[in-house]
């Protein structure tokens, strides 16, 4: 396994187009790593990259302590899988994964035995011997994994090669996936639009938004700190209120007076959904705050409310297990642990 130092990394297409706007990241050798963001956030600029399949305008890229910036894709090591197969469709799943290591000149029984290696681990089973258009989505992709992880790159580069799946099959993968990496030990860098998706499977994620990373660190920082209001909004549902006044460890909010135990400045505090907890009728307290339901989602394994409260609204997820469920149109009061309240900045 490799590591990989980007600094300073610009792109641009175009006059306007600013694809990556000054890019500095360092990812560890083994790491599962996922570059998170919205659609056209400049991901698949950064992962071709580092394939060598696009230049940077500006700034350095460093793979395996090599400085690759002027190194052709073929001369790094460092594979590809993306969104589409590009598999040969009129041959075999055993010829398409023996492919590459033939270009590479390996003799034909050591090939023989990697590509058995690797349709076992994958679990390829019978599937070996059809051919490629004889097999469903996401048979292909699993056949595109396969093909990539067979040739050992240092660096698996993968963009969004699981989001044309449907679910059942996608979060099946996402363990195979997850599972291939860590016993082989390579360093993967993924890339995702999905948030739920790069928190299951990420050692650290870089979240993106127009051309720029806006924080790097694991999924529960990630959630649990968000860096800005643009995370905090793109890694789940966070109810945000504006402070307008602070003294000590009290703040006044949009919400009303609320305790943090700690508070980190910033214009605005999050509270996330599932750390609130929901009281029937009027309760008096320290961060006890009063509303009245107006929606509930039921979901089985917990419930949704939106209440009106102080002139605006707030989202709760409850677990509602031996609980009496409150219903739309009952007063309620929310209690908000202080260790819970986040402070960040616009
Ligand atoms: P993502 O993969 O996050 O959706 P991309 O890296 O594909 O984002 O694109 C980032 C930005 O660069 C977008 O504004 C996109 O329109 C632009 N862009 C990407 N590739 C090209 C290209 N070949 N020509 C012109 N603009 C491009
Ligand atoms: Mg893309």
């Amino acid at each position: 396994a490799s590591s990989i130092t980007m600094s300073g990394l610009h792109k641009r297409f175009g006059r306007d187009a600013v694809a990556l706007d000054g890019v500095d990241l360092t990812i560890e050798a083994g790491e599962f790593f996922t570059l998170l963001g919205p659609s056209g956030c400049g991901k698949t600029t950064l992962l071709r990259i580092l394939a060598g399949l696009e230049e940077a305008d500006e700034g350095q890229l460093n793979i395996g302590g090599k400085d690759v910036t002027d190194v052709a894709p073929h001369h790094r090591s460092v594979n590809t899988v993306f969104q589409s197969y590009a598999l040969f469709p009129h041959l075999s799943v055993r010829e398409n994964l023996a492919f590459g290591l033939k270009m590479k000149g390996m003799p034909a029984a050591e090939r023989e035995r990697k590509v058995a290696e690797i349709a076992q681990f994958i679990k390829l089973g019978d599937l070996i011997d059809r051919r490629i258009d004889q097999l469903s989505g996401g048979q292909r992709q699993r056949i595109a994994l396969a093909r990539a992880l067979v040739c050992e790159p240092d660096v698996l580069l993968l963009d969004e090669p699981l989001s044309a799946l449907d679910a059942g099959l996608r979060s099946q993968l996402q363990v195979e996936l997850l599972r291939v990496q860590k016993r082989l030990g390579m360093t993967f860098v993924f890339v995702t639009h999905d948030q739920d998706e790069a928190m299951v499977m990420s050692d650290r994620i870089a979240v993106l938004n127009g051309g720029k990373i806006q924080q790097v660190g694991a999924p529960r920082e990630v959630y649990e700190h968000p860096a800005n209001a643009f995370v905090a909004r793109f890694m789940g549902h966070g109810n945000l209120y504006s402070v307008t006044a602070r003294s000590g460890n009290q703040l006044t909010t949009e919400l009303g007076e609320l305790e943090v135990e700690q508070d980190a400045g910033g214009a605005l505090v999050l509270i996330r959904p599932e750390t609130l907890d929901l009281k029937l009728g009027h309760v008096e307290g320290r961060n006890h705050l009063h509303g009245r339901i107006s929606e509930r989602l039921y979901r089985g394994s917990h419930a949704e409310f939106r209440l009106e409260l102080a002139g605006t609204s707030l989202q709760a997820v409850v677990n509602n297990r031996g609980k009496h469920m409150p219903d739309v149109g009952d007063e309620v009061t929310v209690v908000v642990a202080p260790e819970d309240l986040v402070t960040l900045s616009e």
